[in-house]
C-alpha cells in the first residue's frame, strides 16, 4: 500500500519534549497527513495510537514535568516507547548533550530492530559527522534516517544548494540568524548548545552549567549571545552536496533570549560566478515573524514526509537536508 497517498495518517512520535518538541505537537495537530500518537520526555513516555491532544500534552509536562504523568513516568522513557509503540517515523528533538547523544539514540534504535524514518535537527558538523559514518549499519538495520533538517543546519543548507545551480562556480555561502525567544527556559538545550559555540566554552562546560550560571551569563550580555564562525554542520553538507569546501561555508547569528522579535533577519547568501563570468549574490531572507519554531518543526515534518517515501522504495541509510528536497505536509 502507498502510504503517502493513502488517507490513514502516517503515526508519528516526537522525542524530547521541549521547546521545539511542544512546537512540534503544535504544528502536527492541523496536519491530515501525520498524527502524532507518541512522545517522550526524559521523566516518561506517552502512546496513544488513536492521536495525542497536544494542549493536554504540553499543559501537562509544563504543570507536572512530564508527558509520563498522562501515559508512563519512565527512566527509560526512549526505550520503553520504541519498545511498545507502533510508530511509523521520529523526529528527534532532543538535547544533543553531550556531542554523542543523538548518535547513542539512533544507535538504540538499530539494537532494538526498529525499522522506519528517523529526522533529526542536529546542528554540530562533529555530530553530523558521527550519523554519516552510520551510514552502511542504518542502511542494514531498514531505516531511513535524514539528519540535519531544521532551519540551520536544514531548510537554509538546502536553499542554499538550489541557489548555488545558478553559478558555475560558487565562492561562499554565508548564513547569518535572529533568534527570538521570550524566555531562554523555553528552549535550554537550544541556548546552552548555543553557549556552547562562544568563544571559552565547550559543549561540556556549557553541558555542566547550572541554570544560575546560564542566567548569569546571560544577564552580563543583556540575554543576547552573538555567535560567528560557528561549527555548523551546513558546511559538510554543502560540500558533501557538491556546491563548495566546507571552508566557504560561514555561519553566525543573534539570539536575544528576551524578546520573541528577532534581533536581525536570517538569511542566507550564495555568492558565485555565472557561466558569463559574472560575479554575485543570491540572497534568501525568512520573514521576520517565522519563528525558530516555525522554521525548524516545518521542515523536520517535510524531511520526514521526504524519509517516508526512500523507506517505502526501501531506499535505506543516512541523507542529508541538501541532498533530498523536503515534501510539503498536507
Ligand atoms: P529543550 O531543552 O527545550 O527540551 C529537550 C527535551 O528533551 C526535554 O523535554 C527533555 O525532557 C527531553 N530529554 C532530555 N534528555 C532526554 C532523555 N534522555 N530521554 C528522553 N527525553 C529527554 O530543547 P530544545 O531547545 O527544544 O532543543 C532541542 C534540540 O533542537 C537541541 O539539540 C537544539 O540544538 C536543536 N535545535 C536545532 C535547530 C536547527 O535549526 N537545526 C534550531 C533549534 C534547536
Amino acid at each position: 500500500m502507498n502510504k503517502i497517498n493513502s488517507i490513514k495518517p502516517l503515526r508519528v512520535g516526537v522525542l524530547g519534549f521541549g521547546g521545539l518538541g511542544q512546537a512540534a505537537a503544535r504544528v502536527l495537530a492541523v496536519k491530515k497527513e501525520m498524527i502524532q500518537v507518541a512522545a517522550a520526555d526524559a521523566a516518561g513516555y506517552l502512546y496513544q495510537p488513536e492521536g495525542i491532544d497536544p494542549d493536554l500534552a504540553i499543559r501537562t509536562y509544563q504543570q507536572k514535568g512530564s508527558v509520563g504523568h498522562l501515559g508512563e513516568l519512565s527512566q527509560n522513557s526512549i526505550k520503553d516507547l520504541i519498545e511498545r509503540a507502533d510508530v511509523d517515523g521520529y523526529f528527534l528533538a532532543l538535547p544533543n548533550l553531550p556531542n554523542t547523544f543523538m548518535s547513542e539514540v539512533v544507535e538504540l534504535f538499530r539494537e532494538l530492530g526498529w525499522q522506519g524514518v528517523l529526522v533529526d535537527a542536529l546542528k554540530r558538523t562533529s555530530a553530523l559527522e558521527m550519523m554519516l559514518q552510520k551510514q552502511e549499519q542504518l542502511q542494514g538495520a531498514g531505516i531511513t534516517y535524514l539528519t540535519g533538517c531544521g532551519a540551520t543546519p536544514g531548510l537554509l543548507t538546502a536553499v542554499a544548494n538550489i541557489a548555488a545551480q545558478s553559478y558555475s562556480e560558487v565562492h561562499q555561502v554565508a548564513i547569518t540568524f535572529g533568534v527570538g525567544i521570550a524566555n531562554w527556559e523555553a528552549y535550554r538545550a537550544t541556548i546552552r548548545e548555543d553557549i556552547g559555540h562562544l568563544p571559552g566554552y565547550s559543549v561540556e562546560e556549557a553541558q555542566a552549567m547550572t541554570d544560575a550560571q546560564v542566567e548569569a551569563l546571560l544577564e552580563s550580555r543583556q540575554g543576547l549571545l552573538s555567535l560567528e564562525n560557528m561549527e555548523h554542520a551546513d558546511d559538510i553538507m554543502l560540500e558533501r552536496a557538491g556546491v563548495c569546501s566546507r571552508t566557504q561555508v560561514k555561519v553566525g547569528g543573534v539570539v536575544d533570549t528576551r524578546n520573541a522579535q528577532k534581533p536581525i533577519s536570517t538569511n542566507v547568501k550564495v555568492t558565485g560566478r555565472t557561466f558569463e563570468g559574472k560575479i554575485s549574490t543570491h540572497t534568501f531572507t525568512l520573514g521576520d515573524e517565522t519563528s525558530m519554531a516555525a522554521n525548524v518543526c516545518g521542515p523536520a515534518f517535510g524531511y520526514l514526509k521526504t524519509g517516508f517515501s526512500l523507506h517505502q522504495r526501501q531506499l535505506y541509510g543516512v541523507y542529508t537536508a541538501a541532498e533530498v528536497m523536503p515534501q510539503f505536509v498536507r
